[in-house]
């Protein structure tokens, strides 16, 4: 199963991985490509492969000693049947707006919540490592900070509640873009639409306490590239960009959302489709604390939405076997961006 045959669609996603058996052999045909060898005795041959409670294991026929099949996975250990994992990882990493643990329990027919509950933890944890190298290079950058609503209850004291939020995103043009254009042009009257001609790369997320040049000077030095073309608004926290090295393109919106949406159309697209996740999978009630592990989560989506195989066996943990921090760490809210200050 290669990149271009990841599966598009639930069926094709359950005639390639009909049974626990199936998703066994693609473990096994990943991790030894040219065919079992035992890691205890290194000898090379078909192995005896048996069920146990807990895992599908591999006795060598040399020295009988045993290998288990998610060794090194978030499936070790586990007492989920392998298909319940491949379903889960699946289903986040393919359907856009992600999915809460009850409709996951509703959708694989789960008789406990807490079960759902546990296998997405334990997913979302590969989900929500933070992305480290820097965007923009070759590619314009599209910055601007938003607000999302925070926990309402308490005194309702407003916007005190609300996290802000700074986002980037890289804007590629289309190799096809001059042919859409003209094509465009022929039948509609005014100018072409952006989108015709680019589509959004890499994105950057993150929490920052205030909408100064501090904060947001940090956050652009660790996640765009020195050098890149930079589109912001005119806010005044932006205006060392120059003085760092960046080919910095500044235009005072005043508020016109016409000028908004001419200069900075991808990250306000971003934007929007962010908060209705936010809304719609998790309807909002999310902590301040939690939120970067939240925007986290759809930039690992967002990154990958034209890599789905990458996307999942990133969060199996069947591609790269390093112990991953655990969701309660980085759910915990104990958790930063390790360039974020402390003082926030
Ligand atoms: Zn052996």
């Amino acid at each position: 199963m290669d990149e271009k045959r990841f599966p598009t669609s639930l069926p094709e996603f359950q005639r390639l991985f009909p049974d626990d058996a199936a998703c066994a052999a693609y473990l096994e045909s990943l991790r030894w490509p040219d065919g079992f060898v035992c890691e205890h005795c290194g000898v090379k041959g078909d192995p005896y492969r048996f069920d146990t409670r807990s895992s599908v294991v591999l006795r060598c026929r040399a020295c009988g000693k045993n290998t288990s099949l998610t060794a090194g996975t978030v499936m070790e250990k586990t007492h989920q049947p392998l298909s319940t994992w491949f379903w889960a990882a699946y289903l986040l990493t393919t359907q856009t707006p992600g999915m809460s643990a009850l409709q996951f329990q509703r959708q694989l027919g789960m008789v406990r919540y807490a079960t759902a509950h546990g296998v997405l933890h334990k997913l979302r944890a590969g989900m929500v490592r933070p992305e480290r190298d820097p965007i923009g290079g070759e590619y314009p950058v599209e910055i601007d900070e938003c607000l999302i609503g925070g926990a309402t209850r308490g005194k309702g004291r407003g916007v005190h509640h609300m996290t802000r939020v700074v986002g980037a995103i890289e804007v590629r043009a289309r190799k096809d873009g001059e042919e859409r254009a003209a094509k465009w042009k022929d039948s509609h009257e005014g100018g072409i639409p952006v989108k015709k001609l680019v589509y959004a790369g890499r994105l950057r997320l993150r929490v920052i306490p205030a909408k100064d040049a501090k904060s947001l000077t940090a956050f652009i030095k660790d996640d765009v590239a020195t050098g890149s073309l930079i589109r912001t608004d005119g806010l005044p926290g932006y205006k060392d960009l120059k003085a760092l090295g960046y080919r910095h393109h500044a235009l005072a919106l005043n508020g016109d959302p016409d000028k908004a949406e001419a200069h900075l159309p991808m990250i306000h697209l971003v934007f929007s489709n962010l908060k209705t996740w936010l809304l719609g999978t998790h309807h909002g009630r999310i902590e301040p604390k939690h939120l970067q592990a939240y925007l986290n989560e759809y930039m690992f989506r967002f990154n990958r939405r034209f890599y789905p195989m990458t996307a999942f066996h990133s969060i199996l943990g069947v591609a790269c076997r390093v112990p991953a921090p655990t969701y309660a760490q980085l759910y915990s809210g104990e958790w930063t961006h390790p360039g974020l200050a402390k003082a926030a």
